[in-house]
C-alpha cells in the first residue's frame, strides 16, 4: 500500500498540533453547538481555566456580552455570510477578574456546507489598552497635576453643554487664577512653584463634586465646570468654597506662605452658549476680580465685556501709538500766590487717537504701567518737555520750571538718572527748570534706594516734588528723611473747601507741617474763589487748577504767555489767568 499521502496528512496534523499547543493565542475548538471539544494551552493560560472544566461547555465567546446568555447576533450573522468574525470583547478569568481581549473566530464547514465547527483565537490585550490609555491621558492631562488639560476641558465642556442644553439646566464655568503666583516662582525658584501648583489642585479638587471638572489650563490658571446645581447660590458656596481653602498657608522651604485666587464666573444660558464664549467671559469676570483688589469672585456681566473690549483694543492700539506719533502734551500753569505770577508748568501727556479722539492719562496710563509702555512714554514726556521749557527760553519767555510726572516703573536707580541726563542734554536745559514729581508710593516701597536717587537727581540740581500728597500712606515725619523740594496737596482735599471741616483741617496741617519742614506746598485742582481763598489764608505757596488754567497744548500756552504780557516786564499774571481758547478736552 503506498501510505505517501497518509504519511504527509500524519505530519500535517503533527505540525497543526505542534502550533495549537505552542501558540500565544488562546486557540479553543467548538462543536458547531458552540460547545467547546478542545483548547490549547494559551487558553488556559490567559483564561486560568483549566481544560476539563472547560471542555463540554458552550463556549462564551459567542454571548453578546459577559452576563448575558443572549447570542451575539450581528456575530453569527456575519460567521454564517462569511464564515468569519472579529472584535473586541471584555472576558473574564477564572479568577473573576475582566480583560481585554481580541477575539477572531472561524466557521469550519463540511463538503455539505454545513458549519461543523468554529475556532475562536483570542488574545489577552490587557497591555495594548493600558499603553492606549497611558498615551491618552497624557494627552489630555497636566502631567504636574495630573488634572485634566485645556483639550479635555473643552471636550468635558462641550458635552456639559448638550446635557445642559436637553436638561434645561444651567451649567458654569469658574476661571480661578491664582494672585501672586509669579512672585513664589520667581523668589522660590521652579520646584517650590511647581510644588505649589500641586497644593492647590489638590485643594481645588476637595471644593468640587467628582462629577465636576477641575481642569489646568497652564500657568496658575485653573477652571471648574459645575453640573447640575439647584441654584447659583450653590456656585456662590464653591467659589467662596475656594476661596478659603486657598487662603490657608501652603507650606514651602519649610516655612508658610500665603497665595490667593480671583475668580470669574461665567454661566450657561446667560453669558454664553458655547464653551468659547462661557470661557471668555469667565476670564472677563476673573480680571475684574483682580481689579477690585484680588482674592474674591466676580460673576460675568455685560458690561464687564464692553470694558474688557475697550482695554483690549486700547492695549494694541497703545503699543503702536508711540512709534505713530499719536502722544502730545498739555502744560497747566503753576501759579505762585505772594507775587500772582506763572512759576510754573506741569507736563500732562494725552493721547490724540485717531478715531476715539483725546484720551485721558487716567485711562491710558494704567495699561501703559502693565504693559510696560510707560518707561519709553515716560522718557518721550520728559525729554519733550524739557526740550519745550528750552524753546521757550529761546524764543525769549522768562524761564519757567518745567514739571513731569514719574511713574513707579521708571523710578529706577540707573535707568532714571541715565534719562533725566540724557533728556537735559539733548535739550540743553539748565536742571533748576527740571522738577520730578513722584508719589509717595515709589518711595515707601524701598526708602533707602529712593533716598539714593532722590540724593543722586538732587545732586544734579534736579527739583523734585510729591504728587498727590495726603493719598497715599505715608506720614509727614517721614517725609524728613527724603531730600525733596515741593509737596502737592492731593486734589480730593481741595475739593470740599472750604465748607468740608475734614478737608479743611487735613489741608490746613499739610500746609503747616509742610512749612515747618522746609518745603513749598502746591494746592490741585483749585477751582473756585472760596478755595483760593483758604489756600491763601494758610499761606499756601503755589496754585494749580482751572480756575487759572487747564492744561492747554503748547501753541496755546504761548498765546497765554504773550496775552499775558510776559514778554515785557517780570511773569506778572492778573489773577484769574484768562485764556481765549477753542480746545475742549475729551476725558
Ligand atoms: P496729576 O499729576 O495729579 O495731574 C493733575 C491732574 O489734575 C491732571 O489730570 C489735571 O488735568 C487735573 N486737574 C488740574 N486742575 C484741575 C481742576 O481744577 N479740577 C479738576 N477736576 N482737575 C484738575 P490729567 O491731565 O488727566 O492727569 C491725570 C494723571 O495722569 C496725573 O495726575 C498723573 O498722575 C498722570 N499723568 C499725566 N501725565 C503723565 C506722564 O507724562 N507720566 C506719568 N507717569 N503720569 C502722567
Ligand atoms: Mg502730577
Ligand atoms: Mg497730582
Amino acid at each position: 500500500m503506498d501510505v505517501t499521502e497518509n504519511l504527509a496528512r500524519e505530519r500535517q496534523l503533527k505540525l497543526a498540533a505542534k502550533v495549537f499547543d505552542n501558540a500565544s493565542e488562546g486557540i479553543l475548538i467548538t462543536d458547531a453547538d458552540a460547545q467547546i471539544i478542545a483548547v490549547n494551552p494559551a487558553f488556559c493560560k490567559i483564561t486560568g481555566v483549566a481544560p476539563e472544566s472547560a471542555l463540554g461547555r458552550v463556549s462564551r465567546m459567542f454571548k453578546s456580552s459577559l452576563d448575558s446568555n443572549e447570542f451575539n447576533r450581528d456575530m453569527l450573522m456575519s460567521l454564517e455570510v462569511n464564515g468569519h468574525w472579529q472584535g473586541e470583547l471584555t472576558d473574564r478569568r477564572a479568577s473573576g477578574e475582566h480583560y481585554p481581549a481580541w477575539l477572531s473566530i472561524s466557521a469550519v464547514r463540511e463538503e455539505c456546507g454545513a458549519i461543523s465547527n468554529y475556532v475562536g483565537v483570542f488574545s489577552d490585550i490587557t497591555g495594548r489598552k493600558e499603553a492606549e490609555e497611558r498615551l491618552y491621558f497624557l494627552a489630555n492631562h497636566d502631567p504636574l497635576t495630573r488634572l485634566p488639560n485645556r483639550s479635555l476641558l473643552h471636550q468635558n465642556l462641550s458635552h456639559a453643554l448638550a446635557r445642559a442644553k436637553l436638561g434645561a439646566q444651567q451649567l458654569a464655568v469658574l476661571f480661578i487664577d491664582l494672585d501672586r503666583f509669579k512672585t513664589i516662582n520667581d523668589t522660590l525658584g521652579h520646584d517650590a512653584g511647581d510644588r505649589l501648583l500641586q497644593e492647590v489642585s489638590a485643594r481645588l479638587k476637595c471644593c468640587a463634586r467628582s462629577s465636576d471638572t477641575i481642569a489646568r489650563l497652564g500657568g496658575d490658571e485653573f477652571t471648574v465646570i459645575m453640573e447640575a446645581f439647584p441654584d447659583s447660590q450653590t456656585v456662590v458656596n464653591v467659589a467662596e468654597r475656594i476661596l478659603a481653602v486657598l487662603s490657608q498657608p501652603v507650606s514651602l522651604q519649610m516655612r508658610d506662605y500665603y497665595v490667593t485666587c480671583s475668580i470669574g464666573i461665567a454661566l450657561y444660558p446667560n453669558d454664553g452658549q458655547d464653551a468659547q464664549t462661557l470661557l471668555k467671559n469667565a476670564d472677563v469676570a476673573m480680571y475684574r476680580a483682580k481689579e477690585l483688589g484680588k482674592n474674591n469672585y466676580q460673576f460675568f456681566s455685560k458690561e464687564m465685556n464692553a470694558a474688557a473690549f475697550e482695554h483690549l483694543l486700547m492695549e494694541n492700539s497703545l503699543r503702536q501709538a508711540l512709534d505713530k506719533g499719536e502722544f502730545e502734551i498739555h502744560y497747566q500753569a503753576q501759579v505762585e500766590l505772594q507775587q500772582n505770577r506763572i512759576i510754573g508748568l506741569e507736563a500732562l501727556v494725552r493721547w490724540r487717537h485717531p478715531e476715539h479722539g483725546l484720551i485721558s492719562p487716567t485711562r491710558f496710563i494704567p495699561l501703559a504701567e502693565e504693559n510696560g509702555l510707560i518707561v519709553p512714554l515716560g522718557e518721550w514726556v520728559l525729554e519733550q518737555a524739557c526740550l519745550q521749557a528750552r524753546i521757550w527760553q529761546n524764543l525769549g519767555f522768562p524761564p519757567i520750571r518745567m514739571a513731569v510726572n514719574l511713574s513707579p516703573r521708571q523710578f529706577q536707580p540707573h535707568g532714571l538718572i541715565k534719562a533725566v541726563r540724557r533728556a537735559l542734554d539733548r535739550s540743553d536745559l539748565d536742571p533748576q527748570w527740571l522738577e520730578l514729581e513722584i508719589t509717595e508710593g515709589m518711595i515707601m516701597r524701598n526708602a533707602e534706594e529712593a533716598i539714593q536717587i532722590m540724593s543722586e537727581l538732587k545732586k544734579m540740581g534736579v527739583q523734585l516734588a510729591i504728587d498727590d500728597f495726603g493719598a497715599g500712606y505715608s506720614s509727614l515725619y517721614n517725609l524728613k528723611r527724603f531730600p525733596i523740594h515741593n509737596l502737592k496737596i492731593d486734589r480730593t482735599f481741595i475739593e470740599g473747601l472750604p465748607k468740608d471741616g475734614d478737608d479743611a483741617a487735613i489741608a490746613e496741617v499739610i500746609i503747616a507741617m509742610a512749612k515747618k519742614l522746609g518745603l513749598k506746598v502746591i494746592a490741585e485742582g483749585v477751582e473756585n474763589n472760596a478755595q483760593l481763598a483758604f489756600l491763601r489764608e494758610q499761606g499756601c505757596d503755589l496754585v494749580q487748577g482751572f480756575m487759572f488754567s487747564k492744561p492747554l497744548p503748547g501753541d496755546e500756552v504761548e498765546q497765554l504767555f504773550r496775552n499775558l504780557g510776559i514778554y515785557q516786564d517780570e511773569y506778572q499774571a492778573v489773577l484769574p489767568l484768562s485764556v481765549q481758547t477753542n480746545y475742549t478736552e475729551v476725558v
